[in-house]
């Protein structure tokens, strides 16, 4: 195993105590344990981990008898879940090869996958399967030390997302790893490694067979991290996008389309970054309006438009999306409120201007005239009269901020990659 000092690397204020004391405990009792993945990669850039997690050669039973406020959770996936005051870290015993043709693996679902995938292993193994080198580095917090065999130190210093091992093998085994080299190379900035980008060529259509609620699920993260802006690029840049929102692509060409959602992705950001509430459903909203609007234009063109062809044009976009990402209803319907009310804005009808101004998503859906208006002059005026009346009657639209805070389970559930 490599060996790092991390003294001169790692601010060692910036740890939590409580994943230092998790790993102390477990070296205690003899087992082995470290600070594992993304928090290690966060700590060397600088940056401020999100969560600690640890991986340890105790097995689940036996992490579970050291700590109290210990819980596992996850059938495929036996994680451990160790309570420490307010944060909760998170506990994975060393997972082993799971051997084999791997495409053999992929093209199964879930049964074969399932015994294969809690095979405990040892630390080598368990780097060896991650995602990436970056990812890949184990931090000893108590002897200071880093293991570091996949190079990861490496491609941090040299600013590179690189799969480890074979970039098209490892894609097939779990095809989501090209969302997440997408995703990272937006977040931290890096550039990708040229194999790890072009086995994405042959190997993006097998996201075809994830499920559309790990899908969504990966959407979130992907949209909803501070970094949708710079991950909508990324995502174009590897053809990734259509694999998720065919629609969204196909309504690229269309004048201003690229800027709208480029612009309600760089809005997101910037609420994200001074601490304001956001919700999926206007940046999906948004991601999906051109096509709408193209869709909507078509009806009316073929001339068979019953009543708003808007909503009919938006019944059609989210039904064909939810094949590929499953939104739930509670971000689908505000969706297709912030759609329908947009030809209603663009009336300006004094007479019911009132009744408008009150709907729960007005603000939503005015927020995203806005957006249509940076692209299209002709829609000034309609800005300018919402404008007004939003001043002439401030108590109606006061009752609902902005955009909300989309109501979250309590216990999120995590899907484990499908490996
Ligand atoms: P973030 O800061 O976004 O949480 P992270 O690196 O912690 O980044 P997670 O999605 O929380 O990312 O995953 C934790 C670790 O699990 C990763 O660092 C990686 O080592 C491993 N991992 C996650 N998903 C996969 C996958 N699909 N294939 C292989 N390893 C994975
Ligand atoms: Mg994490």
């Amino acid at each position: 195993m490599h060996q790092i000092d991390a003294q001169s690397l790692i601010d060692p204020t910036a740890l939590s105590k409580s994943a230092v004391a998790v790993v102390a405990r477990l070296c205690e009792n003899n087992h082995s344990a470290f600070i594992v993945g993304g928090a290690v990669r966060d700590l060397l850039l600088g940056k401020r981990p999100k969560d600690f997690d640890v991986a340890t050669d105790a097995t689940p039973e036996q992490i579970v008898a050291l700590f109290r406020g210990a819980r596992i959770i996850g059938r495929r996936f036996q994680i451990v879940h160790v309570r420490m005051g307010r944060e909760i870290i998170e506990v994975t015993t060393f997972r082993g090869h799971h051997g084999g043709d791997t495409s053999k693996i992929a093209a199964k679902s879930n049964k074969g996958l399932l015994l294969r995938d809690n095979v405990y292993g040892t630390l080598d193994q368990d780097a060896a399967r991650r995602d990436l080198t970056i990812n890949a580095l184990y931090l000893d917090p108590l002897q200071h030390l880093i293991l570091d065999d996949l190079n990861g130190i490496e491609d941090i210093k040299k600013r590179t997302i690189r799969i480890i091992g074979d970039p098209a093998g490892r894609y097939r085994e779990d095809p989501v790893r090209m969302l997440r080299v997408a995703r990272f190379a937006a977040k931290l900035g890096f550039s990708v490694d040229p194999a790890t980008q072009e086995a994405i060529g042959e190997c993006r259509h097998l996201l075809a067979d994830i499920p559309s609620a790990r899908l969504f699920d990966e959407a979130i993260k992907l949209f909803m991290s501070g970094h949708a802006a710079e991950t909508f690029e990324q995502l174009r840049r590897h053809d990734l996008l259509e694999t998720l929102f065919p629609e969204a692509v196909d309504a690229l060409d269309l004048e201003g389309a690229q800027e709208l959602i480029t612009q309600a992705m760089k809005n997101t950001d910037g609420r994200i970054a001074r601490d304001k509430p956001v919700t999926p459903a206007f940046l999906f909203a948004a991601l999906l309006w051109p096509a709408v609007a193209l869709r909507s234009d078509e009806i009316v063109r073929a001339g068979n438009a019953d009543g708003s062809p808007v909503n009919a044009a938006g019944q059609e976009i989210l039904a064909r999306s939810l094949q590929r990402v499953s939104i739930p209803k509670r971000f689908s319907i505000p969706m297709r409120e912030i759609w329908e009310l947009q030809p209603r804005l663009d009336k300006c009808s004094p007479k019911r201007a009132k009744s408008i101004l009150a709907l729960r998503r007005f603000r939503a859906a005015f927020d995203l005239l806005l957006l249509r208006r940076d692209q299209d002059e002709e829609l000034s005026g309609a800005v300018k009269f919402w404008e007004e009346q939003q001043q002439l009657f401030p108590e109606i639209v006061g009752s609902q901020p902005p955009t909300e805070i989309p109501k979250k389970r309590r216990r999120p559930r995590r899907r484990k990659p499908e490996q």
